[in-house]
């Protein structure tokens, strides 16, 4: 069987080190190692509308951010297919069918949905497509047949969902679809890397985020601003590392190489550790460890960026074609579920 990967992003603003530690990081690996037949990245520009929907220009304009982003870190529109969701109608398509196989209970019981319509304010009132959009998900997933999703921990209940929706529509009108598996980053740090404000979740949404396309004084500032452990008040105090952010970051960004250049008085990160909890070393100094980490691996994706960014049309031609390739596929699966069903009355 071939080794497909659908993966993506909703246009909402620029991405982050979250995005880069959790999902984009990875897929960069598999795309280079050579081991998928296919790998699909998409912007999920109609997802984006189901929380958006009053601001359809800011979905607009953050998919030639999205798609910059995914160009300085080094996806390659020569190894994956790029794509704009809303261009391939068959997803809607196949969602309306998918509809018919869950129910309003099940929606009701994914903890990532319902923690999202809470820091939505959308208690009272919840868009039926934002409320649904788990199933269109499922849709973008099975569409392409994929395999394996490479995403950040918030993910897991949408594959959930989306397993069930495969197994409940090949056992009722016979296999047509591929059962998906979530492929979560192998470090703990990197399954939900919290915001620089030490809440949960880097999140776009919320506005504590380190983008991949920060200048450096500005990574600087947020990183000197960081949340420590807030019991480690003078430097030769004990200091905690569990659940402190400057060290989750390390943990998600800091490689042995980093020690030998900017901290030699440390061969590695679980060194650091035992100083800071022994006491005696100053949350400054990690932090300006910290900052020496991050401005080396953003400044590569940096420059990268900015060189994409003198060739806009380039951008969209790379997305027009992933989206027109992406379309064939889609259209394929969508006859494949039809015949299953028996739709294709002509
Ligand atoms: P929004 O607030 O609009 O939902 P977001 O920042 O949550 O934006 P998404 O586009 O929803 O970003 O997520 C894209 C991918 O990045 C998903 O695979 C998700 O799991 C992953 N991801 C997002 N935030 C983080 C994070 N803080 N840590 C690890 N992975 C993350
Ligand atoms: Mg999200």
């Amino acid at each position: 069987m071939s080794k497909i990967i659908l993966t993506g992003d909703r246009p909402t603003g620029k991405l982050h080190v979250g995005h880069y530690v959790g999902s984009l990081r990875r897929r960069v690996e598999l795309q280079n190692s050579g081991e998928f037949d296919k790998i699909f990245i998409m912007i999920a520009d109609a997802q984006a509308l189901t929380d958006n929907a009053d601001n359809p220009e800011k979905v607009r304009q953050n998919i030639i951010e999205v798609a910059l982003d995914y160009l300085s870190v080094g996806l390659d529109p020569a190894k994956s297919t790029l794509f704009i969701q809303s261009q391939i109608p068959e997803l809607t398509e196949l969602s309306f069918y998918y509809m018919n196989l869950v129910t309003v209970s099940r929606l009701q019981r994914n903890p990532t949905v319902k923690s999202e319509i809470a820091m939505r304010n959308f208690e009272t009132s919840i868009p039926v497509g934002f409320f649904t959009y788990p199933i269109s998900q499922a849709a973008d997933i099975t569409a392409f047949k994929a395999t394996t999703v490479p995403v950040g921990e918030d993910q897991e209940p949408m594959i959930e969902q989306c397993k069930e929706i495969v197994r409940k529509f090949n056992s009722v009108y016979g296999e047509a679809l591929v059962e998906p598996e979530i492929l979560l980053p192998d470090n703990a740090a990197c399954l939900r890397l919290p915001g620089i404000d030490g809440k949960a979740k880097m999140s776009k949404s919320l506005g504590n985020c380190i983008y991949l396309s920060e200048e450096p004084e500005s990574i600087k500032k947020k990183v000197m601003s960081m949340f420590t452990d807030p019991n480690h008040l003078r430097v030769e105090d004990p200091g905690q590392v569990e659940g402190n952010p400057v060290f989750i970051y390390l943990d998600a960004f800091a490689k042995d190489e980093h020690f030998a250049e900017f901290a030699p008085d440390y061969a590695n990160l679980q060194e650091m550790k035992d100083h800071y909890k022994r006491g005696g070393l100053g949350d400054v100094k990690v932090k300006k460890f910290l900052n020496n980490v991050l401005q080396a691996e953003l400044e590569p994706i940096r420059n990268r960026r900015k060189e994409f960014q003198k060739d806009i049309p380039y951008v969209y031609e790379v997305l027009r074609k992933g989206s027109q390739v992406a379309e064939e596929v889609a259209t394929q699966t969508l006859s494949d579920v039809k015949n299953a069903m028996r739709i294709n009355y002509f």
